[in-house]
């Protein structure tokens, strides 16, 4: 009898049968792995465990943590789903239904009947009933003709739209209870592994995505393996709910989004201004004791100077067009605060001695993102970058790699984020996609894993992730949702110095062209706003807080009083309000929990005769009174400190 040779992912080489499955090679493992496996990865193809192997492979068994495991097992639960669809409304129309993210949807066509949530409950006990039964998918290759026969005798035009785009291929069909459907798979070996179930929501959806086509019904579902991180999985999402910095924006008076401005063009009120200067006073402060120094620049630039840059017009798609004058000449909205920030450098000789040269600035720019992607302050067509570029000798670049990256990690630990990096590589089978010969991209590279691994950065390699012009230290920071995010970067450029010919004068005499860092630690300050709202549902530390103190006197005889508290803090720096409204003091308490406002100083007789404020901390209650002086020195300490917590 053939033998075949599988490798396991520690390396280990072991003979099997030939046309072992996945399963039988995991029982042989162990008893557990047998239990836990969804499906099997077999020379980086995701395969159903039940699929004889009949080549020697490199195999891996997938559970529910590896990505692939997940896919299949929300895949499976896809048609599950329709299946009950099926067993309700006979007759129902099916598109696609893909696994995604965070759970699974299907396109239905129903006809006239638009689901309600009733339907949704009915559908989801039916799946339950169904996965009880615990019955197998069941693959089954078939011609192009039988696949035809098939949904033309079950009347799916939509089904039979795809297998017009797959002729003369085979096509594989998968079987589970009474439901069949067109699919590639791969798929879990049965219904009973799904124990959980959740129908979130209906939306409507075209038809392949066109709105020349019909608009069809896209249920959204989740499944687990077990009742538990269903129940997690919900709190997660309700908790994503609450903490929706759209949601919080509005009710905190923090941003506007006017139509009547436009899409993706947020608007900054005063509340969120306040949040957004003191973000910005932060990082200047720290930047200053770090050898920057601040330059500003207008907000378009000669279409010549994008063009030298490379990024017209190889990424016009995501800029606003070119403004024309009458005489020819073109302006573009700035995309990047780079070349305008290069032209300075270049504006006078430089020497070795002068470098590094660091310049800084607050830079607004613009993309042109299609519509349907805005979303509140993380995506927008306009926004400001904490940008800046350091001009260094080639002996510099790793000190200011690795004085940018501690910058960038001081931030975030100022927000008691959690981070890891992410070193961004050029993907070697599509040098087309990059500028620069491969001697300075080896260079780069080199440089940037050298001082990821002499600071002992938390890393992994995203090989294709670097931009154009050189790689990069991407910051993913981790949120208190344990959502990961984006943030800041850090980016080594042999490009750019050679494209716009810098240069300075070596200790030699002769001219030298400098590398650039380009660096952003939040990025931009929309998105971060955006997500530092969601990090703290809107409970800044006290320092963030657009509102730190207000003063509820208890009624108006203590108003005088109350005002003079409010002087004495607003004088000092602590931003305070004063709540002069003829209402209950129980009222104005709750009013400004709900606004979030860390302290409230309660005033009446007694705080008025001993010169005291009754002081309530959001969240926290009663915390006693407390001389004015106390209160503001320790108001202040924190304050300074940037504690999280006071
Ligand atoms: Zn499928
Ligand atoms: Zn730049």
């Amino acid at each position: 009898m053939a033998h075949i040779n599988i490798t396991f992912p520690d390396g280990t080489v072991k003979e099997f049968g030939h046309g072992s499955t996945g399963k039988q090679i995991a029982e042989h493992v162990s008893k557990g792995l047998a239990r836990e496996a969804l499906a099997v990865e077999v020379n980086g193809e995701v395969w159903d465990l039940g699929r004889p192997i009949t080549a020697d492979s490199s195999l891996r068994i997938l559970k529910w943590g590896d990505d692939g495991g997940k896919y299949a097992f929300w895949h499976s639960s896809a048609h599950l789903m329709a299946e009950a669809i099926e067993a309700h409304y006979p007759g129902t129309k099916f598109g696609i239904g893909p696994p995604i993210e965070n759970g699974f949807y299907y396109d239905i066509d129903m006809g006239d009947h638009t689901l309600t949530g009733e339907d949704l409950v009915r559908i989801e006990k039916t799946m339950y009933e169904l996965c009880g039964r615990d019955v197998p998918y069941v693959r089954e290759e078939k011609s192009w003709d039988e696949a035809v026969a098939y949904f033309k005798k079950k009347g799916d035009p939509y089904k039979l739209e795809l297998l017009e785009d797959l002729k003369g291929e085979t096509i594989t069909f998968y079987h589970q209870g009474d439901f069949t459907d067109l699919c590639y798979g791969p798929h879990i070996p049965s219904t009973g592994r799904i124990k959980a179930i959740k129908l979130l929501s209906v939306a409507g959806a075209y038809w392949r995505g066109s709105e020349k086509n019909k608009m069809l019904q896209r249920i959204y579902g989740v499944t687990f393996p077990t009742a538990k991180e269903l129940e997690e999985h919900l709190f997660r999402l309700e908790e994503a709910k609450r903490r929706d910095h759209r949601k919080i924006g509005q009710e905190l008076e923090l941003f506007h989004l006017s139509p009547a401005v436009g899409s993706g063009l947020p608007l900054w009120l005063p509340k969120g201004t306040v949040i957004r200067e003191s973000l910005i006073e932060f990082l200047r402060d720290e930047q200053r004791k770090r050898g920057y120094v601040s330059v500003v620049t207008p907000h378009i630039g000669n279409l010549e100077l994008y063009k030298t840059s490379g990024h017209y017009p190889y990424y016009k798609d995501s800029q606003f067009p070119p403004i024309v004058l009458e005489n020819g000449e073109a302006f573009l909205l700035k995309p990047m605060n780079c070349p305008h920030h290069h032209q300075i450098y270049a504006a006078k000789p430089r020497s070795y001695r002068d470098l590094p040269i660091r310049l800084a600035e607050f830079g607004t720019v613009y993309r042109y993102e299609q519509s349907g992607e805005m979303n509140g302050l993380t995506r927008v067509r306009g926004f400001t970058q904490d940008d800046a570029h350091i001009y260094c000798r080639h002996d510099q670049v790793k000190q200011e790699i690795r004085t940018t990256v501690e910058l960038t990690q001081l931030v975030f630990e100022t927000f008691g984020m959690e981070v890891r990096t992410r070193l961004s590589y050029r993907d070697d089978k599509n040098v087309e996609k990059y500028g620069g010969d491969a001697a300075f991209w080896d260079r780069a590279q080199r440089e940037i894993k050298e001082v990821a691994d002499e600071m002992k950065l938390n890393y992994f390699v995203g090989v294709g992730e670097a931009s154009f012009y050189g790689p990069k230290i991407d910051f993913m920071v981790k949120d208190a949702l344990g959502r990961t995010w984006q943030l800041g970067t850090v980016q080594v450029d042999y490009v750019m110095p050679e494209r716009f010919q810098l240069e300075y004068t070596g200790s030699d005499g002769q001219k030298h062209r400098p590398v650039i860092i380009h660096r952003a630690p939040f990025g931009s300050m929309e998105r971060f706003v955006g997500i530092l709202i969601e990090h703290f549902a809107g409970e800044f530390p006290l320092w963030l807080a657009p509102v730190q103190a207000v003063v509820l006197p208890i009624t108006d005889a203590y108003l005088e009083y109350a005002k003079q508290v409010c002087g004495q803090l607003t004088e000092a720096g602590v931003r305070c309000e004063l709540d002069e409204r003829n209402e209950k003091i129980g009222y104005k308490i709750r009013d400004s929990e709900t606004k979030k406002v860390p302290f409230m100083l309660v005033v009446g007789e007694k705080e008025m005769q001993g010169n005291t404020v009754a002081v309530r901390q959001h969240t926290k209650g009663d915390l006693g009174a407390m001389t004015r002086e106390a209160f503001l020195a320790k108001t202040l300490s924190a304050i300074q400190q940037k504690s999280l917590t006071v």
